[in-house]
């Protein structure tokens, strides 16, 4: 990270760093804590709900959700994670704001027409900022957005640069983008918060 900051002149403070934890059990959580990371990421509502009575006390961690989240599940996501970075309808925005919040969310983005089934396109976008916008228990700070798996991380660039040119537009400051393959181009392109899993904790087995 230090590396791919200096390359882009930011300074680290203005990127959260998540770990992303799935499949890894609540030890490694607290591990990760003891070293000072405060920032978590998982994927899935009921892995994490086994896990957080484990990590209550915790003081001053921030959970965030990063998977893909069933309306029937929003309710309970609000109540375990601080973040929901992965709000891509409006639908799933008014469950969260049915529960009451205050719920930080940001907006998954889908880029590219191929790969993964989550996210909103940039055609959806604009509706489902405004929706989210007259939501008064949602707090929008960003987007989100997982490019096309590709071995070569300048692959992810043009994603993470319409990212940014999208938020941009809307006025909205938080970036999610970039996975331990390709957070420093992330970084470089703007990223404030990096998700990283198998750089820290290695490979995951099988969810
Ligand atoms: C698993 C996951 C990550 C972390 O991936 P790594 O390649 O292990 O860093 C980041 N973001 C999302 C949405 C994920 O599902």
């Amino acid at each position: 990270m230090e590396k791919a900051l200096r390359t882009a002149g930011r300074k680290r403070e203005e990127i959260t760093l998540v770990a992303i934890t799935k499949t890894f059990p609540a030890s490694v959580i607290r591990e990760a804590y003891e070293c000072g990371l405060r920032h978590f990421g998982e994927n899935y509502v009921q892995e994490f709900e086994a896990k957080a009575p484990e990590l209550a006390d915790l003081c001053g961690a921030t959970f965030h959700f990063v998977g893909h989240l069933q309306s029937n599940k929003a309710r309970r996501a609000a109540e375990l994670f601080q973040v929901i970075q992965t709000v891509d309808s409006a639908r799933l925005a008014r469950r969260l704001q049915e529960t009451g919040g205050p719920v930080e969310v940001m907006l998954e983005v889908k880029l590219s027409p191929e790969d993964s089934k989550s996210g909103a396109s940039p055609e959806e976008l604009p509706a489902l900022i405004e929706a989210v916008r007259s939501m008064p228990n949602l707090r929008l700070t960003g987007l989100m957005t997982m490019p096309p798996w590709s071995e070569n991380p300048e692959d992810s660039r043009p994603y993470f640069r319409r990212l940014r040119e999208l938020a941009e537009e809307h006025g909205l400051r938080g970036l999610s983008m970039g996975m331990s393959h390709d957070f420093e181009v992330a970084i470089e392109e703007g990223a404030t918060h990096v998700r990283i899993g198998s750089a820290l904790f290695g490979p995951r087995g099988k969810a």
